[in-house]
């Protein structure tokens, strides 16, 4: 029997429940929602999650269209999912938990006597931590961006292959492969022994069909490679960056991008233009090292020194 909450399942068996993580303000139980798929055969045990931005719903389709399409009967291992982990503000569609307006991946590994996040991340790392390998659904929030997996260990840490690898295996076609800021579950979970990798896939308000398709494949990738199901991997070349640079406004206006995302970029290329209300130019910002154009903002306002877009650099192919 495995259990995960309120999930209880016996090997070919799925069953789904809530894993309870306190009380909201009425003081009825906080559960998030959780599910078990117990294969019939031995084999690697799987965690997934998805909506940790709770404003990321793209992990959270998925989730929805992977689940369907598990049978126990021909699955080799076990499969953890918790659906929504950032409770609070998918509540609200927003991306911080309103509770304690923190972001859930800065508070990993979590504390079980602490904040309202901090007591979510500890709930959710306990499964992490007890698996093989996880998968830490995200997406670039509202802003556009790639569909691309993150590692997030580091290249010098001695798990750095063991995600790599995970992250091609995945095969979003983009990777970046940069050590991420504290209290991101793919940096903690990675100090436990166990390889993680963050997809992003994509950016987008609501839910992204195609990123949606391109994450479905990458979990059906993992499962294939690792032995929990018998088929073929969806494999697709890969473009990884080890560095990310982000671009600011110099001065305020309305963004006119000069690339579209996924286009090479050359050192001086001109990224993005800003202009005044009347339409005159004011300023030109270009490209610092050649690499590729990743995720941009979707809103075209900006104030002087504001976020605009960020271009992955030091590439390598697979
Ligand atoms: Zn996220």
């Amino acid at each position: 029997m495995v259990t995960f909450g309120t999930a209880s399942a016996a090997p070919g068996e799925i069953d789904t429940g809530r894993l309870e993580v306190g009380e909201s303000r009425d003081g009825s139980p906080v559960g998030l929602p959780v599910a078990v798929v117990n294969g019939a055969a031995d084999g690697k045990t799987l965690y997934m999650q998805a909506a940790s931005d709770g404003d990321e719903l793209n992990g959270v389709g998925v989730v929805q269209q992977v689940l369907p399409q598990l049978d126990p009967d021909e699955l080799s291992g076990t499969i953890l999912v918790c659906g929504i982990v950032n409770y609070h503000a998918f509540q609200v569609a927003e991306h911080r938990n309103p509770i304690d307006d923190t972001k859930m991946n800065r508070a990993y590994p979590g504390d079980a006597a602490g904040t309202s996040s901090e007591r979510i991340a500890a709930a959710t790392y306990d499964a992490a931590v007890s698996a093989d390998l996880v998968l830490d659904l995200h997406q670039g929030s509202t802003s556009r961006m790639l569909d691309e997996c993150r590692v997030r260990c580091g290249t010098r840490h001695r798990l750095h292959e063991e995600c790599l690898e995970m992250a091609k295996v995945f095969g979003c076609g983009y990777i970046l492969d940069q050590k991420g800021p504290d209290g991101q579950l793919a940096r903690a979970a990675p100090d436990e022994g166990v390889p993680t990798i963050d997809p992003e896939l994509g950016g987008c308000v609501g839910w992204d069909e195609q990123s949606i398709q391109t994450g479905v494949e990458g979990v059906f990738n993992v499962l294939t490679h690792y032995g929990f199901l018998n088929g073929t991997l969806n494999k697709r070349p890969q473009t990884r960056a080890t560095g990310f640079e982000q671009y600011g406004s110099p001065n305020g206006g309305l963004v006119d991008f000069k690339v579209e995302l996924g286009d090479r970029l050359s050192r001086g290329q001109t990224l993005f233009e800003v202009t005044d209300v009347f339409g005159q130019p004011k300023t030109e910002v270009t490209a610092d090292s050649p690499g590729i154009f990743w995720r941009s903002r979707r809103l075209p306002q900006v104030a002087t020194g504001e976020y605009v877009c960020s271009v992955g650099t030091n590439l390598d192919t697979y």
